[in-house]
């Protein structure tokens, strides 16, 4: 971990209420499903070696990653029940390290099944088939698909679980869901005529919420489980997971008509109390978020002022009374309470799964 010093901000991980959100959504799946969790991208910015084994605590067996250096942290952390599945498939020359490691390839695409068809020891692995239900990025077209089921070979790939990707779960009326869920149906029925045991896996966070028949056996959630919210325009059923708190770095008084950071573009209107905090840009503060965003002192909101710098933002405490004024060092709010994820990227302009992986790595971490 990279050294830390007082003026670094502190962002506390609530383990607890990543595992009270796994299991919520345990809880609202269909009779037989499961729930699984997406843990890449180092958990959502959030730590993969603290959240992976705090899931499986909870029950979670079913863990999904980008790519193999991230199985293989994952498989090193969880004992040999919990199933790692590698989302982006599986490189050339890369098979064996998987079938040595039992981590589980999904294969996403004709020439992917093609190469692993050929692999020794592939049946045992085992792996998951991803078919294009309409998201257009990964997975076999509904002709490969149809193509590799009458393979000579199809039964040395273990294939044990069928499963594609939402692109529009967030939009619960969206035409494409139901259009995706029908065509997934096909080539489920097709698939299962060949692998009667299989398993089938749909929805993300907002899938899940759709409605049941998106559940099938496994569901995918990630956003949610680190309290993004997966209903849109609705309130967040999910735990607040992240609380990030900022030090002051100064205190600052400025007359009226003085100019506050890069490009002077924002000017005192009046005689001004400034605080000088320590993260920017580079800690996941987007320089879009100067606009709306603000920074809570208590249960007073303070607004982000001039443009975010790389490791320091200033807000306006100018109507702050001067008995509760902060010092420096004191830690002010910028993630907790009163500011989810979801706030925050609503006034940077993005969604909070940019704002959970790009929080990095210069933060006092704390996992409670
Ligand atoms: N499944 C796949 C294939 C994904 O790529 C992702 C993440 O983008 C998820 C599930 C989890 O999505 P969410 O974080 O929206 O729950």
């Amino acid at each position: 971990a990279a050294p830390m010093t007082a003026f670094s901000g502190k962002l506390t991980i609530n383990l607890d209420a990543i595992a009270a959100n796994w299991r919520l959504i345990q809880s609202r799946l269909a009779a037989g499903a499961r729930a699984g969790a997406v843990v890449k991208a180092d958990a959502y910015g959030l730590g993969v070696q603290e959240v992976a084994p705090a899931l499986y605590r909870a029950g979670c067996r079913d863990f999904f990653v980008a790519n193999l250096a991230e199985a293989l942290l994952v498989r090193s952390l969880l004992a040999g029940d919990a199933q790692v599945i590698v989302l982006s498939g599986c490189a050339p020359r890369e098979e064996s390290e998987f079938v040595r490691n039992g981590i589980v390839p999904v294969i996403t695409s004709a020439t992917m099944a093609e190469r692993w068809l050929g692999v020794k020891g592939a049946s045992k692995c085992g792996a998951v088939l991803k078919v294009n239900s309409g998201m257009g990025r990964l997975g076999l077209e509904p002709n490969e698909f149809e193509s590799l089921l009458m393979h000579p070979n199809f039964a040395n790939a273990g294939f044990f679980m069928l499963m594609s990707h939402l692109a529009c779960a967030d939009q619960f009326d969206h035409p494409l869901n139901a259009a995706q869920l029908q065509r997934f149906e096909r080539m489920r029925q097709a698939f299962l005529k060949k692998v009667p045991a299989a398993t089938a896996s749909l929805a993300n966070s907002s899938g899940i919420f759709i409605s049941p028949s998106f559940h099938y056996d496994v569901a995918r959630p990630g956003v949610a489980l680190y309290g993004g919210n997966p209903l849109q325009r609705r309130q967040n059923p999910m735990r607040k997971v992240v609380d990030l708190r900022l030090p002051v770095l100064q205190v600052r008084h400025l007359a009226s008509g003085e100019a506050v950071g890069y490009g002077a573009s924002f000017i005192t209107q009046r005689p001004s109390v400034l605080l000088t905090l320590a993260g920017g840009y580079a800690d996941g503060l987007f320089r879009s978020a100067a606009a709306g965003g603000v920074v809570y002192l208590g249960e007073k909101p303070l607004p982000i002022v001039g443009r975010v710098s790389m490791d320091s933002i200033v807000v306006d405490a100018t109507d702050v009374p001067q008995a509760a004024m902060p010092a420096e060092g004191n830690m002010l709010e910028l993630l907790g309470d009163n500011v989810g994820v979801d706030d925050l990227a609503a006034a940077a302009g993005t969604i909070g799964y940019e704002i959970l992986t790009s929080l990095g790595g210069r933060y006092r971490r704390e996992y409670i």
